[in-house]
């Protein structure tokens, strides 16, 4: 079962006038602020009339990634001290969806036809403007002020420009336009215009019939949020294994788009939250400090866990734990860890940071690595074809650092890893063991990361809806 009841998009314009509204909410909340506690403070008076295009002749600093936070309805009003340098928003100009209008606005002429022009193999910005019809002259002029924006060396066949009379248009990175006009009294200038971005929320939940990957495509989810999806709850969850029909998921997450050509020029997941029969998981992103960047549960506990269920990417099961009869000497025996089937050379990681206190042939284990975590937990892999060749018992691991490769050393049928979590000195089962968590968000930041929560809480609450992986229901107060 698939429903889509849920499904909804909210548009927030965030162009200079959504901008400007939000610093003056600021302004506002800072000047009762002020009443209140810093009687010597002066209430910020933000004049913030029709923006004009300003001409700008500094080097274009990169755009900065648009605070999510602008993009919810319920503001949490954050009393910052205004900044000493004013945002780019403030200096330069919106682009335009026409190049006639910003020619108009920045020079007063009308501009009558603009065309599209591709960039050619061997093609300079001279060779287009060439062949756009501009005298040797113009193309001089314009590419000397151009080149005080962005470097003409090396352009991109294919690449765009839009070319008219008095001017041309054309963007080396994303967000940004520069535009080269004709003005009537300075000659050529060159301006950086910011492209106007739109961002959306999209807040999905579904239930899972067969695959968890069908079911959020189906549901409309975005490929990409949904890849962070699986690499956030992938710490916590085996998904090919533990997660059944009937299961829910749910997904929270930004999309910000061009607003002249519409494309979606970033995705960011904010929220990741599966209700599993008997489980419920639901993490947050936190990126308000760069320190604590990262995914948390609603108190603070990190995702990442001290270790990874399954050090090998691209492997299936093909033993698990328990008692089976062995492949080899035919007798029934405890299977003290979990097989992978994986090619020949596959590399293995490590489950998690610590020491490694063997690295060598042992036995029946074939070539075999032990790595111990902490005081309680140790992991082991076997039947390596291959162990890499910093790996030495005494030597450090990082998570995720490549230990070794798949083989079939040892007493074995074919090539696999045999993975073992141990608890102090005793087998567990890896794929069914709860990990703890690697750490929790840094005390200083718990307060700003639970607004966040609360921000994503009002946008699931404000659709009518509620999460499924919440730790308690959400309370309704009059
Ligand atoms: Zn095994």
């Amino acid at each position: 079962m698939i429903y889509f009841g849920h499904m909804k998009f909210r548009a927030v314009i965030k162009s200079l006038t959504g901008f400007a509204a939000s610093i003056l909410l600021i302004g506002n909340a800072l000047s009762l602020d002020s009443q209140k506690s810093h009687a010597d403070m002066q209430p910020m008076t933000v004049a913030y009339t029709t923006m004009q295009p300003v001409i700008q002749t500094e080097p274009a600093l990169p755009k900065p990634r648009p605070d999510p936070a602008l993009a919810y309805d319920i503001q949490t009003v954050k009393i910052a001290l205004p900044h000493a340098k004013p945002s780019l928003h403030d200096i330069l100009p919106l682009s335009t969806l026409t190049l006639a209008e910003t020619i108009k606005a920045q020079t007063g002429y009308d501009t009558t036809g603009e065309s599209i022009y591709k960039l050619r193999a061997g093609e300079g910005v001279g060779t287009i403007l060439k062949r756009a019809g501009y005298s040797a002259a113009d193309t001089a002029a314009a590419i000397e002020v151009a080149t005080s924006k962005a470097s003409l060396r090396r352009l991109q066949i294919g690449m765009v420009f839009t070319i008219a009379e008095h001017g041309f248009r054309f963007s080396v990175k994303p967000g940004m336009d520069i535009y080269v006009v004709r003005h009537p009294d300075s000659g050529w200038i060159a301006i950086n215009a910011i492209r106007p971005i739109e961002t959306y929320i999209a807040f999905i939940q579904g239930s899972i019939d067969d695959s968890i990957y069908r079911a959020a495509l189906d549901a409309g989810v975005n490929e990409a949020a949904f890849n962070e999806y699986v690499r956030v709850l992938g710490f916590s969850v085996d998904f090919q294994r533990e997660v059944r029909r009937g299961d829910k998921f749910e997904m929270m997450y930004t999309i910000d788009r061009d607003a002249l050509s519409g494309d979606v020029v970033d995705i960011d997941l904010k929220y990741a939250g599966l209700a599993l029969s008997g489980d419920q998981l639901g993490f947050f992103h936190y990126d308000s400090a760069d320190s604590a960047i990262g995914w948390y549960d609603e108190n603070g506990n990190s995702a990442a866990r001290t270790l990874i269920r399954t050090p090998i990417t691209g492997a299936r099961l093909s033993s698990s734990f328990g008692t089976r009869r062995h492949p080899v000497n035919g007798f029934n025996a405890m299977h003290k860890g979990v097989d992978f089937a994986a090619p020949k050379g596959t590399p293995i990681i490590a489950a998690g940071s610590g020491v490694v206190r063997e690295a060598g042939w042992k036995g029946s284990f074939g070539r075999y690595i032990r790595i111990k975590h902490n005081a309680t937990y140790d992991t082991a892999y076997a039947h390596m074809s291959r162990i890499a060749p910093h790996i030495t018992a005494g030597s450090r691991v990082k998570q995720g650092e490549i230990i070794g490769y798949v083989g079939s050393t040892g007493r074995s049928t074919g090539a696999h890893l045999h993975y073992e979590i141990l608890v102090n000195n005793r087998q567990v089962n890896p794929m069914t063991i709860r990990l703890p968590t690697g750490k929790q968000i840094d005390p200083v930041y718990l307060d700003d990361f639970k607004k966040q929560v609360q921000m994503v809480e009002a946008e699931v609450l404000a659709r009518g809806t509620q999460r499924f992986a919440a730790a308690e229901p959400a309370l309704t107060t009059p």
